[in-house]
């Protein structure tokens, strides 16, 4: 077992106490622990990042944007490495960990650009000779708490515009995956990050959380996780100045129109449904399919699921690894059970694998859901797990009422033909991300992201949009006469 420190200050530190990391695919042995900080540490934290703010807000963007753009060129060099104990603590395929350290990245080579070009809007003044313009500032501390489901590309797409602008960070990640934020913190610093800028809160979160919500210092609150922690710690900033956003659950649909190209859309729905065990946000759990098609993408579906080979996430040739945990696992099975008992049929998985090598492994099968209603839990609530239910519908306004009857309103995919009823479901559908004739995933890291309604805050990530969140505007007038 490895042992890990954590970046404080500037300084690699470990604090005696322990938090275990597992590898999905064989809970028998923990592979790292890193340190388990306690409330003392989170206010030195704070103490850090003043210090790193301080130093950080009047480093000049450009050599911000070389910081950025080295950790990038480092985490691209070390893409091998850091996939394999993304891979390893968090039960993805080596495609997928890969495919992830490359997105961080880009992500920091992005926002590394943009740190290079000023925000700000000059106006008129009604006063003569003087000019005003507007310009975007740094906020100072910014906590980001991250879930384990992407635990390298959430802290990045949530740092590098925070660090781009200007702020410095306490970066708390998932207990069950602290590794990849660590290798994200580490190509930071050896780029040359000045001390405190960055500093990774290793701990547990109901344990740490009121020492990261109330010190006075803290600016904003950046997190991604389950609505019901999310939602909590909202609700605790209600009354302060401190600004928040929340990315939060999903229960994203796709929708077949009877004229689509069938292959294609299950495909791709397969490809959203069971990437990462169904572990994303943008997951589609809810397919919603005209009658007249329903048998036949049925069957199209039902073999791309049989098709994947699960099994470990380093192992050649698997295409969907395990749960990240036994308690998430078991949460989705008992989901399906529920399911069933309430008159769901399972038309395929439903279950854990019977191979005696996945014994050990938090595996469940790739499952698609029949005899669904919109009444069932399993329609209605968030799975995070590869589960799929299908719907049949007759008409198009009827799926779009389905897509809309949700509380949340991250992602929705339409496959059609018919580019009227492509651009018509964009317009209704509720939902922050929309895409057509292809998945409710995978989007880049200039598109602005994040939900409607019980998924989001009003706060985009990713893209331009992104630095809105990071910065305050101030109005600057020269009167020059
Ligand atoms: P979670 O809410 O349990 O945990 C998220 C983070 O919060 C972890 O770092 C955890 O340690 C921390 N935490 C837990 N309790 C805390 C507390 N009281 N105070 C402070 N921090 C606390 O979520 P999870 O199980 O890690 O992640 C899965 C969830 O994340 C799913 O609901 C999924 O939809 C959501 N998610 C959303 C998006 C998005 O962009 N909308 C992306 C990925 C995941």
């Amino acid at each position: 077992m490895r042992t890990l420190e954590t970046l404080l200050g500037g300084e690699w530190v470990a604090t005696g106490e322990w938090i275990d990391v597992h590898d999905p695919s064989d809970l028998r042995t923990p592979v790292a622990r890193v340190p388990a900080l306690s409330a003392a540490d989170v206010t030195r934290a704070y103490d850090h990042a003043e210090r790193g703010f301080a130093v950080w807000k009047r480093t000049s963007p450009f050599e911000r944007a070389r910081i950025m753009a080295e950790a990038a060129r480092l985490l691209r060099g070390r893409r091998a490495e850091i996939a394999e104990d993304l891979a390893t603590e968090m039960g993805k395929t080596r495609a997928e960990a890969t495919g992830e350290t490359i997105k961080a990245a880009d992500f920091l080579e992005y926002y590394a650009g943009l740190a290079r070009q000023g925000y700000g809007t000059l106006v008129h003044d009604v006063r003569p000779d003087t000019r005003t313009h507007h310009q975007r500032e740094p906020l100072g501390i910014v906590l980001a708490i991250t879930p384990w489901n992407d635990p390298l590309i959430t802290p990045a797409r949530k740092l590098a515009p925070c660090l781009a602008a200007g702020n410095a960070a306490l970066l708390k990640p998932a207990t069950d995956t602290p590794q990849a934020a660590l290798h994200f913190a580490r190509a930071l610093h050896d780029a040359g990050l000045p001390a405190g800028v960055l500093n990774v809160v290793t701990g547990r979160g109901a344990e740490i959380s009121e020492a990261l919500i109330s010190d006075p210092r803290l600016a904003a609150l950046t997190f991604t996780g389950s609505n019901e922690v999310g939602e909590a710690l909202r609700a605790q900033l209600a009354n302060s100045n401190i600004r928040f956003q929340g990315e939060l659950g999903g229960k994203n649909a796709t929708v077949v129109l009877a004229d689509a190209d069938l292959t294609a859309a299950a495909k791709a729905v397969a490809a959203a449904a069971f990437a990462q065990a169904g572990q994303r946000c943008t997951a589609t759990s809810r397919v919603i399919v005209e009658r007249p098609v329903y048998e036949e993408f049925t069957a199209l579906l039902l073999a791309e699921a049989t098709a994947l080979r699960v099994g470990p996430g380093l192992a050649a040739g698997t295409t969907m690894g395990p749960l990240v945990s036994a308690r998430q696992r078991d949460g989705v099975l008992s989901d399906i059970e529920r399911a069933v008992k309430q008159g769901a049929t399972v038309l395929v998985g439903g279950d854990q694998p019977r191979d005696e090598a996945l014994s050990h492994g938090c595996y469940v099968n790739p499952t698609v859901l029949g005899d669904m209603t919109p009444e069932l839990d399993i329609w209605r609530e968030e799975v995070f797990g590869p589960v799929v239910a299908l719907l049949p519908v007759d008409s198009f306004e009827e799926a779009v009422e389905a897509v809309n009857d949700s509380v949340f309103g991250l992602a929705a995919a339409v496959f059609t033909q018919n580019l009227g009823a492509a651009y018509r479901f964009a317009d209704e559908a509720e939902c922050g991300q929309i895409a057509v004739n292809t998945t409710t995933s995978g989007w880049d890291v200039h598109h602005p992201f994040g939900g409607f309604r019980d998924s989001g805050s009003p706060f985009k990530e990713q893209g331009e949009e992104a630095l809105r969140f990071y910065t305050r505007v101030k109005t600057v007038a020269v009167h020059f006469g």
